[in-house]
């Protein structure tokens, strides 16, 4: 896809899923260490899910030291709920751990230290750095950012690096930050993994995939 094109498809998505206060989490947090433990947690889960067992959590280890000092196994209680909680329990309290051995406490603010966390990968720093410091390095491409890129056409690839390195070429370095929400709106609403309502869908005409299917149609 062209950049002319990529750019309607970025309007398009704005008008239809506006960003308001200049929100585009959908994980509830108040400060980067909520982000970036919350973040890590909602691998293979959804964000509700993630939202629910937020105030227990933070209620019991508000800080990266008080989570520090936690017990794996006495994590385990509070997040069992999302899934895989027992290597979840040990990246965030091995997370908590680094924060205070090598941050001082705090939450850095580079890709590459983020990625040196447990449990923290390229998709979890990039979310972290955009949502709790405002800092766009890269795009997050998660599942819907995958499958939405691959059917439009911004990439050919279904590898997230390969994506990521795609989007990021083809738009602005302004439109980084809202990419990932666009593509996540767009995805939940409209473009869903299955039966994904093309026949709603205001960017249709400019999408590789609609385009196909009609032409195979033929
Ligand atoms: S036309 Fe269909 S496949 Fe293309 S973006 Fe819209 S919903 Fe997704």
């Amino acid at each position: 896809m062209n950049l002319e094109a990529a750019c309607e498809v970025y309007r398009r998505l704005l008008l239809q899923y506006p960003v308001i206060d200049d929100r585009r989490h959908f994980i509830e947090f108040h400060n980067p260490f909520e982000s970036l433990i919350l973040t890590i947690l909602s691998a293979q889960t959804t964000d509700r899910s993630v939202n629910a067992i937020r105030d227990a959590l933070f209620a019991r280890y508000p800080t990266p030291g008080a989570l520090a000092r936690a017990d794996p196994e006495e994590v385990e209680p509070l997040i069992h709920s999302i899934g895989f909680h027992h290597a979840k329990a040990r990246y965030i309290v091995g997370t908590a751990r680094k924060l205070v051995a090598d941050f001082g406490g705090e939450v850095p603010r580079t890709m590459e230290e983020l990625q040196s966390l447990p449990g923290v990968g390229r998709k979890t720093a990039n979310i972290v750095l955009s949502h709790a410091f405002g800092i766009n390095v890269g795009i997050a491409v998660d599942t819907h950012v995958r499958r939405v890129s691959k059917r439009i056409g911004f990439t050919g690839s279904t590898n997230p690096d390969i994506i990521e390195r795609d989007l990021v070429a083809l738009f602005p370095e302004e439109a980084w930050r809202d990419i990932n929400y666009l593509l996540i709106r767009h995805g939940r609403a409209i473009c869903t993994a299955q039966n994904p309502k093309h026949e709603e869908c205001l960017v249709a005409d400019l999408c590789r995939y609609y385009r196909e299917m009609k032409a195979g149609e033929k």
